[in-house]
């Protein structure tokens, strides 16, 4: 390691960069004992339809409750999760908790609404994925239809198609998240069994900029067309402003999630988020 690192670059002592590592190798140590001490939680951020502004479902979003650290974002351990390779028994830890929550959610006269999950590619290149959804499954008693897989745009070319197609005869949906963000082979959202396409916040924050530009605007257009050419559903993330949403719900997406709507909600705050909710019997 101190070898690949030290191609290029100068031979200078950086006692900031240092520390860096030291913090990040301390993170990602410390992992396998924070799950075992169950610190990995999860908030649900509604999705919402756009033509009607109810609400159909939840995205899982992990979070560390470290104990020195606080509440610690995703984008702070999941990157080393991934490498460490602590993401598959973290991950699996989020399904369970995200599909016992879900099979408490109901909304009256209107279908329960699913939680959607993200999963890291090496999860889906885990042998043991489709066994471990199922048995969640069974463990919650969620229906397979109320559970969503979110699968990043940029790792679809690394995930094996074969669970993928266990899982959606199953019943269970698959999203691939963050379209638009990157570079991506979108001719494998036609062999792989995709329900959905998830455009990137940051494309739908660039619609209403403080210089709008036509070119992201077609994009954008575009992407909602091709979503719906393939026949997917087309959710936008990171809805910020009523015009982002106006302008989202005139071009014909789906679904929608943003701080428009609401953040990530601790589950029992999500739960009081749905209309008609009983009030919340915690625990
Ligand atoms: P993502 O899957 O694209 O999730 C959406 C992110 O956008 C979340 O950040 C959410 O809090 C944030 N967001 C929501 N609404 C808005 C908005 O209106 N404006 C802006 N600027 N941002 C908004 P978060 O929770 O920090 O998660 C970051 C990323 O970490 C996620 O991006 C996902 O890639 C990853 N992640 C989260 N939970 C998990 C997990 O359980 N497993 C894996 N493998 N990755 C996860
Ligand atoms: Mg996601
Ligand atoms: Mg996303
Ligand atoms: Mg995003």
């Amino acid at each position: 390691r101190a070898k690949a690192e030290g191609r290029g670059s100068r031979a200078v002592y950086d006692p900031h960069r240092n520390e860096q590592q030291i913090a990040r190798y301390a993170l990602s140590t410390s992992m396998p004992a924070a799950l075992e001490r169950d610190e990995f939680v999860v908030e649900f951020q509604p999705l919402v339809g756009l033509a009607d502004g109810r609400v159909r479902g939840a995205e899982a979003l992990v979070r560390w409750r470290h104990r020195e650290l606080g509440l610690l974002s995703p984008k702070r351990f999941v990157g080393l999760a991934e490498e460490t390779g602590a993401i598959v028994p973290i991950g699996r830890r989020v399904l369970q908790l995200a599909c016992r929550q879900a099979a408490r959610w109901r909304i009256d006269d209107d279908p329960a609404p699913y939680a959607s999950v993200n999963l890291a590619v090496s999860q889906f290149r885990d042998p043991g994925l489709v066994d471990d959804v199922v048995r969640v499954l069974e463990e919650t008693g969620l229906e397979p239809g109320r559970l969503q897989l979110e699968l990043a745009a940029g790792t679809v070319a690394a995930a094996n198609a074969a669970p993928l197609r266990r899982l959606s005869a199953l019943g269970v949906r698959l999203a691939v998240d963050d379209v638009g963000a990157g570079w991506a082979n979108l001719g494998l959202l036609r062999e792989l069994p995709v329900d959905v396409l998830k455009l990137s916040g940051g494309l739908v924050q660039r619609l209403t900029g403080a210089e709008p530009s036509e070119a992201e605007s077609q994009i954008l257009e575009s992407l909602v067309t091709l979503g719906h050419a393939l026949d997917l559903q087309v959710v936008a993330e990171g809805i910020e402003t009523v015009e982002q949403h106006d302008r989202l719900r005139a071009l014909g997406c789906d679904t929608g999630q943003g701080w428009y709507f609401a953040p990530a909600l601790a589950p029992d705050d999500f739960i009081r988020y749905l209309p008609g909710s009983p009030a919340v019997a915690s625990r």
